[in-house]
């Protein structure tokens, strides 16, 4: 499997050459549904985890009166099997059978909140050897993120723990982890994906630039797009053209810049050191939308042509943070092992 990304439609360095400096290493992970195996980086697939090791449970406060009625993860594949079915028949015969219809209709009924701990959730492996710009500490090569399923009180996402290892000491893998019985919501369990690494170069959102160079870029930005059509995605946001695509890829990544949306840049200052931190993996909604159609890949492009079939979804990982957000991981540059931060954005 492989992802390409298209060249960017600019040379933005050329046009702003202060942005030299700035430029990141990102690396798009284009996570694709498959069945990955332990062995393998993936979004929501087994782990390489010790057999010895217990599995990791959430004793958090979890906001059950705010979350009724949860759903479960059964209930969730199922809920995606049935409507996956029905997409696959012809258009005229997309609507639930009966038995279907019965099926969804109890999935929406729900289940009660969790009581007691929540097994968590495996959410992404990385290999060292897959995704380069991983800072893992000495003798580590595997990274493992899982979530707990719920918010937290005062957060609005699932709580996110990552557990660095060396593949090598792992040695028997458990074979068959406890899942939680319930979930907040169906856009806490990902699809398993398997992943095609790609390095891109990025460079801050305008909003994170000094206002001189950030007024400067939205100027270019509007004057690049100042025949945009009436109705059309630019119209009314001709400044946002840097911002959508030249700057942060969207969708799942490790590195890079951070994918600010709804508020301004904030610092993150490291809790153990004080270090300011640096964005470390994205965990999207989507990996593309209307707005940021230049960054889907060309394979993705490529891969109907000329045919009517649909267009590969932008939503691969079923993962939904808020209203279609990104939960941006956080580490600390200077030690892996100080705690790790995270925000919607
Ligand atoms: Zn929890
Ligand atoms: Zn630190």
């Amino acid at each position: 499997m492989l992802r390409t990304t298209p060249k960017r439609p600019e040379s933005i360095v050329a046009v702003f050459p202060a942005l030299g400096p700035l430029a990141r290493t990102a690396v798009r992970l284009h996570p694709r549904p498959g069945s990955p195996f332990p062995e393998e980086s993936s979004v929501g697939g087994p782990l390489l985890w010790p057999a010895a090791e217990p599995w990791p449970h959430c004793e958090g406060t979890h906001r059950v009166p705010d979350v009724l009625p949860a759903t479960s993860p059964e209930d969730v594949r199922l809920q995606r099997d049935i409507q996956a079915a029905a997409m696959n028949r012809p258009p005229d015969e997309r609507g639930y059978t009966p038995r279907e219809r019965a099926a969804m209709a109890r999935i929406a009924t729900g289940h009660p909140g969790p009581e007691g701990p929540v097994a968590m959730l495996a959410v992404a492996q990385l290999y060292l050897r897959d995704i380069a710009v991983l800072r893992p500490p000495a003798d580590a090569d595997l990274l493992q993120v899982l979530w707990c399923p719920f918010d937290h009180p005062g957060q609005n996402m699932p709580r996110t723990e990552l557990f660095w290892r060396a593949a090598a000491a792992v040695g028997d893998v458990l074979a068959a982890p406890p899942l939680p019985s319930v979930l907040q919501d169906e856009g806490y369990l990902p699809q398993p994906c398997r992943l095609a690494p790609e390095q891109v170069t990025e460079y801050p959102l305008s909003a994170e630039l000094d206002p001189g160079l950030r007024a400067r870029i939205r100027a270019w930005s509007a004057l690049q797009k100042n025949d945009t059509a009436p109705g059309s995605t630019y119209d009314g946001a001709e400044d946002r053209y840097y911002d959508r695509e030249l700057s942060v890829a969207p969708g799942w990544k490790v590195g890079g810049w951070a994918p600010w949306s709804f508020t301004d840049p904030v610092p993150r200052h490291c809790r153990a050191c004080g270090s300011e931190m640096e964005p470390m993996l994205t965990i999207a909604t989507t990996e593309w939308n209307e707005n940021v159609r230049s960054w889907i890949p060309v394979e993705d492009r490529d891969s109907h042509p000329g045919g009517p079939a649909p267009s590969p979804t932008p939503t691969p990982t079923m993962v939904t943070i808020g209203d279609g957000y990104n939960l941006q991981i956080y580490a600390c540059p200077l030690a892996p092992q100080h705690p790790h931060t995270a925000s919607v954005q």
